[in-house]
């Protein structure tokens, strides 16, 4: 068997399309959807990630603000400074880039930011909706893989799913997205005895641990969708995932790329709660 290609990148451009209609009609009711960056000192890798994300809101009409913060700030300069946000009308999205240095209160600034702007989904009342079913903003990744999963008609009700990871941005905020969908869900993380005894149950396998050619095809179960959202720098330059992708296309029905699988999709998902935040807004003046 050789697996179908989840193609992330072509589901994101055309997701990112239909966003120019929902900003054009925003724009024409007089709001301009505002999504508010803050990074909090100069590590490279975050600096991307931000230009990415502001790069994308300029792309569909977003429009972005960005805070340049130096690492030496402290908790309460910070948290005033997402105060003035919150209170921005301009401002429909907050987004702080983790990590954070080391000295900043990290639960206390995610939970500063207003739950109606929350669109990285991590203040602790989305966390909760997550569990509860009552979440505004669901975190972008899982979301972006939710939205993969759907677009490619794969059915959630009643599969086997093994999360692998349990970060509390990705693999644990994952499992609770799709036992919500009716998954009978298994979570497993570093201390995991024998990983593959659950991994070859997977009728989808999600893989979130940031360690390249984590899962071989022997892990994995004939016919299989397996969404590898791992993002690995090797030392030779290139990104690689967390599964091995030649051998365990071989076994399994479908599988996402990295990169040009879930990467793409999470900052569309972003651009989508910024806009769903933005028509909120709008509904209510
Ligand atoms: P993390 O380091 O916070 O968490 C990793 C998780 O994997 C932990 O629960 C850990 O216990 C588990 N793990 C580590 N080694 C393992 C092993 N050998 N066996 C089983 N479990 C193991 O990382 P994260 O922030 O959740 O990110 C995970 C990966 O996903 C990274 O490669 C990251 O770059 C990538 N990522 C991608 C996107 C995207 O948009 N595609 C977004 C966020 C993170």
């Amino acid at each position: 068997m050789t697996a179908r290609l989840i193609n992330g990148a072509s589901l994101a451009k055309t997701m990112r399309r239909g966003f120019v209609d929902r900003v054009g009609k925003l724009r024409e009711s007089g709001l301009t959807p505002g999504l508010a960056v803050i990074l909090v000192g100069d590590d490279p890798a975050s600096a991307v990630y931000v230009g990415r994300k502001m790069r994308a809101c300029e792309e569909v009409g977003i429009r972005s603000f960005a805070s340049y913060l130096p690492a030496t700030i402290s908790n309460a300069e910070l948290l005033g400074r997402i105060v003035e946000l919150n209170a921005n009308p301009e401002v429909h999205g907050i987004l702080v880039q983790l990590p954070l240095p080391e000295h900043i209160d990290m639960a206390r600034v995610l939970e500063t930011i207003a739950v109606e702007k929350d669109v990285d989904g991590f203040h602790l009342y989305n966390v909760g909706g997550l569990v509860t079913g009552n979440v505004v903003f669901s975190p972008c990744t899982p979301y972006g893989v939710v939205k993969l999963l759907e677009h490619e008609n794969i059915p959630i009700q009643g599969q086997n799913v093994v999360v692998v990871g349990a970060s509390n941005i990705v693999g644990k905020p994952m499992a609770l997205m799709l036992m919500a969908r009716d998954a009978t869900v298994s979570i497993c993380h570093a201390k995991t005895r024998d990983l593959a005894q659950y991994t070859i149950l997977a009728d989808i396998l999600v893989v979130a641990a940031g360690v390249p050619n984590l899962i071989i095809p022997q892990m994995v179960k004939r016919g299989a969708v397996v969404i590898d959202v791992g993002i690995n720098r090797l030392p030779d330059g290139r990104i690689t995932g967390d599964v091995d992708f030649a051998g365990v296309s071989e076994k399994a029905s479908a599988i996402t790329p990295v990169p040009g699988g879930v990467g793409p999709m999470t900052v569309t998902m972003l651009l989508e709660n910024t806009i769903k935040s933005a028509e909120h807004a709008l509904a209510l003046t």
